[in-house]
């Protein structure tokens, strides 16, 4: 099984991964400076086209909102609330059954007018939560994916002292700092992105073939020989390990026969 979180551009990679928000380290993610989560819906918290939570994942879901807090997780769906959702009925139902709210959006995922209303839903808190305290979680690359990544930005990046010092250092050894110039270091920030690689009920399948081959080609163009982009934090303090349950071994349909004939 293999999930990936992704931050900007950067990508890291663990093929013995979980695959579902069970193995998020909500607590920890807290630590580290997130205050709130995007959500999808469809088979990443319910079935497709379902108003509750998988059972499974129920004391994930009730830690997430402990952690963070019950309004600073919005769930953000392409059925409940979007323009599908025709008197808003899906996302009330929702909203009920997982005790969270529902974005009401008019433009899919993963729009710059859904990034929009996420972000106007996030400043209008009591404490507004900006992009880079946000993390996303999705199953889809094309959609939740790629919206996280739309709202990464660049910012002049806050070296630490000593890396100016010893920067700084070996520009006049070199003789090539002219007075007068300083150089910004531009930083890509923006959310903290969790893609959910299990899916609870089969959908789309083509368009999850499609996102499989982009991913590979990702992983081939961005991701160095260790799984992890120079320059990204390393993300695996936010994972857990979850025991892996051991699929009872199904007996051969002949030994089954030979058995029942051997009993008979
Ligand atoms: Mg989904």
């Amino acid at each position: 099984m293999r999930q990936a979180i992704i931050l900007g551009l950067g990508l890291q990679l663990s093929d013995d991964a979980e695959k579902d928000i069970r193995q998020l380290d909500f607590p920890e993610l807290y630590r580290a400076g997130y205050r709130g989560a995007v959500f999808d819906k469809d088979n990443c918290l319910t079935l497709p086209h379902q108003d509750t939570l998988v059972p499974e994942l129920k004391e994930a879901w009730e830690e997430c909102k402990q952690t963070f807090g019950r309004d600073n997780v919005l769930i953000v769906s392409n059925s409940a609330g979007s323009r599908l959702d025709g008197g808003e009925i899906e996302a009330e139902s929702v909203s009920y059954h997982l005790n969270a709210p529902v974005l009401r959006h008019l433009a899919y995922k993963p729009s710059y007018s859904c990034i929009a209303a996420i972000r106007a839903y996030f400043s209008s808190l009591p404490t507004p939560v900006p992009d880079e305290q946000l993390i996303v979680v999705g199953d889809r690359l094309l959609t939740d994916v790629i919206m996280a990544n739309r709202m990464a930005r660049q910012r002049p990046a806050q070296r630490p002292p000593h890396a100016s010092k010893e920067r700084d250092t070996l520009a006049s050894e070199q003789g090539v700092r002219q007075a007068g110039v300083s150089e910004t270091v531009m930083q890509r920030v923006g959310p903290l992105t969790v893609w959910t690689d299990g899916v609870w009920e089969r959908d789309s399948p083509i368009f999850r073939v499609v996102e499989r081959r982009m991913l590979k080609a990702v992983e081939r163009w961005w991701v160095s020989g260790d799984g992890i982009v120079p320059g990204v934090q390393n993300v695996q303090r936010f994972m857990r390990n979850i025991p892996q349950e051991v699929p009872l071994k199904e007996e051969a349909l002949w030994l089954r026969a030979w058995n029942s004939f051997r009993r008979s």
